[in-house]
């Protein structure tokens, strides 16, 4: 194809994006080549702004500006009722449904063995030690459900046993192999709300 080398550059580097294929890259890449010049200042500076400020919060691991993150140093959010959740956007997907008043853990992935991934890649040691320092009540374990997700849940489940408190399961319910952050908000504060002990 013959055309600006710059103009190729951007289409390639918006395909890497999740669910861009190449016709949205190209139809994205010439929105962005008409827009004001302000307007693509702005897209770029987001970008950066993103990449530069938000990090990960030293307590439950999920994406903040300030450390500890928001959730954690409130004092109204319950500090002993400890939901586990894969990644930060599970958190995400859990605040929107602003029924849940306890405090988040995050694994930062699953257990997958065929990826060789194991407990030591996840934050489990880290939520012992929570565990083990904070006098948890409940820890729910809302990993995904999909096989992965339950095999985790599974082995945590196992982990905690010593400690006594009570460890729960988010209900089926949310749509088999789907991800909690497609799940909306009805179905997500009913799968919490109908969590079993494991
Ligand atoms: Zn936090």
């Amino acid at each position: 194809m013959k055309g600006p080398e710059s103009l190729f550059k951007l289409i390639e580097e918006l395909r890497k994006l999740p669910g861009v294929g190449r016709k949205t890259a190209e139809r994205l890449a010439f929105y962005i080549l008409k827009s004001q010049r302000h307007e693509a200042d702005a897209l770029v500076k987001a970008i950066l702004e993103l990449k530069e400020k938000v990090r990960l919060c030293s307590v439950c691991n999920s994406i903040t500006e300030v450390d500890p993150c928001n959730i954690c140093s409130d004092m109204n959010r319950e500090k002993n009722l400890l939901c586990v959740v894969e990644e930060p956007h599970d958190v995400f997907a859990i605040e929107k449904t602003r029924e849940f008043k306890g405090s988040y853990h995050v694994l930062m992935g699953v257990l997958s063995p065929l990826d060789g991934i194991g407990p030591s890649d996840l934050k489990i040691e880290e939520l012992l030690s929570r565990v083990r320092e904070n006098g948890i009540r409940e820890v729910i374990l809302a990993t995904n459900p999909n096989l992965e997700g339950e095999a985790t849940a599974m082995y945590i489940a196992k982990v905690l046993k010593p400690f006594g408190m009570k460890v729960t399961r988010i209900a089926r319910g949310l749509p088999v192999g789907g991800d909690l952050e497609y799940a909306d908000e009805v179905t997500l504060t009913k799968s919490i709300e109908g969590r079993q002990e494991m």
